[in-house]
């Protein structure tokens, strides 16, 4: 996957800079990554720093591919002008006549009208560019159109008709039934409970961008972009997020109080097992810190903690811990500690070890004997206890440690033969906590990481910064009284209630 992912990347940046003659800026390297894993995404970045632009290379790229793009702006000159930009980037392409670019103007002839119209219904383009009125009026025949990207310039425009966002979210697949379903989960808005709402998402849908400099929207409606297109839930999908991360080397007790005693309040600590958990928050305790613990009686330790009785709650780092998606308290939630990194641990003694080692170790095994090879084509569809059995009879202990250490030599095998993987997808549900989306503006967070040993924490820092692009600082090159600042800030501007309003 990285691997390709990077060949891709560095095709779009030469892409990029072969059509535009310029190379892309930070920004847009970062919406390219989210656009190059299909990723729906929203741009908000302030005017003049190359949303439009990248938008317009992006359907470029994917007309190249066989894949079909709806540009949608919010005037008819903007659209006039973004047709005139794609001409011109297409006049760069070697076989520039593959791509048929189709403009909607309301000021066209009566004769230039019957052909847009023919060439509309007909699906006859790779790019169409539109205006948000277009969307209004023609969401009969659009709603029935797939389009693998939607590119949405100035998403404020649209967003003034929720009815706006059905038709956006039809164009990229989605039925009205889905869309009805998802509303429902919103209405009542039961994630409280820790309960999933987890909806099967992106499979075979399109991707939807949509660009704001200021996006404020209000109401319901919105809303629906994070939760169908899993801006938020799901495996591998992620929001935008405004998160400082921090890494303690020195994992100790007095460290971690004295950093509670700097953020003061609202704050959750993530433990690793019950067990740990107990012991820690025993020690905060006798040092005076108000703290609850979500092994107690979660919904009371809760309630205190969002009321504002309790500083800081305590849970333990699964995937589908409580504290870990099942809760959404942005004006409550600003820092977050993880008392080492979330992890797997693996046995990995043939006996014990889970499928994709026995898996990785076999198949490893057969490329280096061609011969057995040929009896065992598909390995993924032999059971796990086939799989054991093959291992231990073709395999000698002694090579199979071997192998195990030779693939998995950048994960961590700890003494007692464990394979430690981290957990990135719980650190990042956990981390999210603290930085969330109302409507489109985000709160500030801060994820603070204690973790003493190198090659676990090399290995979670270069997963989040391939998924997220995000940055890891050392603990003293931190300003916490700045940063502690910017973080309330952020949660001042959005006291009010977006959910209230649409209901
Ligand atoms: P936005 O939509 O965010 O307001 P535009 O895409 O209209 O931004 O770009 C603003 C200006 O910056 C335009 O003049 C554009 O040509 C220029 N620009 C866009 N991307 C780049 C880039 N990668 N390098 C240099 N200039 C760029
Ligand atoms: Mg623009």
């Amino acid at each position: 996957l990285y691997w390709n992912f990077q060949q891709n990347f560095d095709m779009f940046e030469k892409f990029f800079e072969h059509i535009f003659q310029k190379p892309l800026t930070g920004y847009q390297r970062t919406w390219a990554r989210r656009f190059l894993l299909s990723k729906s995404f929203t741009l908000v970045a302030p005017t003049g720093v190359g949303k439009t632009t990248f938008g317009l290379v992006a359907s470029l790229f994917l007309a190249l591919n066989g894949k079909k793009s709806a540009l949608v702006f919010p005037t008819i000159s903007l659209a006039q002008q973004s047709f005139e930009r794609l001409e011109e980037f297409k006049a760069k392409l070697e076989n520039a006549n593959a791509v048929k670019i189709l403009l909607f103007n309301s000021s066209m002839t009566k004769s230039r009208k019957e052909e847009f119209e023919k060439r509309f219904l007909s699906c006859d383009f790779d790019i169409l560019i539109i205006t948000t009125q277009f969307v209004s009026k023609r969401k009969d025949v659009l709603s029935k159109m797939f389009f693998d990207l939607v590119f949405v310039d100035d998403v404020d425009a649209i967003l003034k008709s929720s009815k706006n966002i059905d038709t956006l979210l039809q164009m990229i697949g989605f039925s009205e039934d889905e869309i009805e379903k998802a509303t429902e989960r919103l209405r009542s808005k039961n994630k409280e409970n820790g309960q999933d709402t987890v909806s099967n998402g992106s499979k075979n849908k399109g991707m939807l961008i949509v660009s704001s400099a200021t996006a404020k929207p209000q109401g319901l409606k919105p809303l629906l972009f994070r939760e169908l297109l899993g801006f938020e839930i799901g495996r591998f999908t992620f929001n935008i997020r405004n998160i400082t991360n921090i890494r303690i080397k020195k994992k100790s007790k007095e460290k971690l109080l004295e950093i509670i005693n700097i953020l003061k309040d609202g704050i959750l600590l993530f433990v690793n097992t019950e067990e740990e958990g107990k012991e820690i928050v025993k020690f905060l305790l006798e040092n005076g810190i108000k703290i609850g613990a979500t092994w107690n009686d979660f919904e009371k330790e809760f309630e205190l903690f969002k009321e504002g009785k309790l500083n800081v709650i305590c849970g333990v780092s699964s995937y589908y811990g409580k504290l870990i998606r099942g809760i959404d308290l942005p004006s409550r939630i600003k820092y977050c500690i993880f008392w080492e990194t979330p992890c797997f641990k693996f046995l990995i003694d043939m006996d014990k070890a889970p499928r994709f080692v026995l898996e990785r170790v076999f198949v490893e095994y057969l490329d280096n004997h061609p011969k057995l090879k040929g009896y065992f084509k598909s390995v993924d569809s032999l059971q796990t206890e086939k799989l054991r059995q093959l291992v231990s009879k073709y395999i000698s202990k002694e090579d199979y440690s071997k192998i195990v250490n030779e693939i998995f030599s950048h994960l961590k095998l700890t003494d007692d033969g464990k394979l430690v993987i981290p957990d990135v997808p719980t650190y990042i549900q956990g981390s999210g906590r603290t930085s969330r989306m109302f409507g489109m503006r985000l709160t500030k967070g801060v994820s603070i990481l204690f973790e003493e040993d190198d090659t676990i924490f090399e290995s979670l820092k270069s997963r989040l910064m391939f998924l997220l692009d995000e940055e890891w600082v050392e603990e003293n090159g931190v300003d916490f009284k700045n940063l502690m600042e910017e973080v309330e800030e952020s949660r001042k501007i959005q006291n009010h209630d977006f959910y209230q309003n649409d209901t």
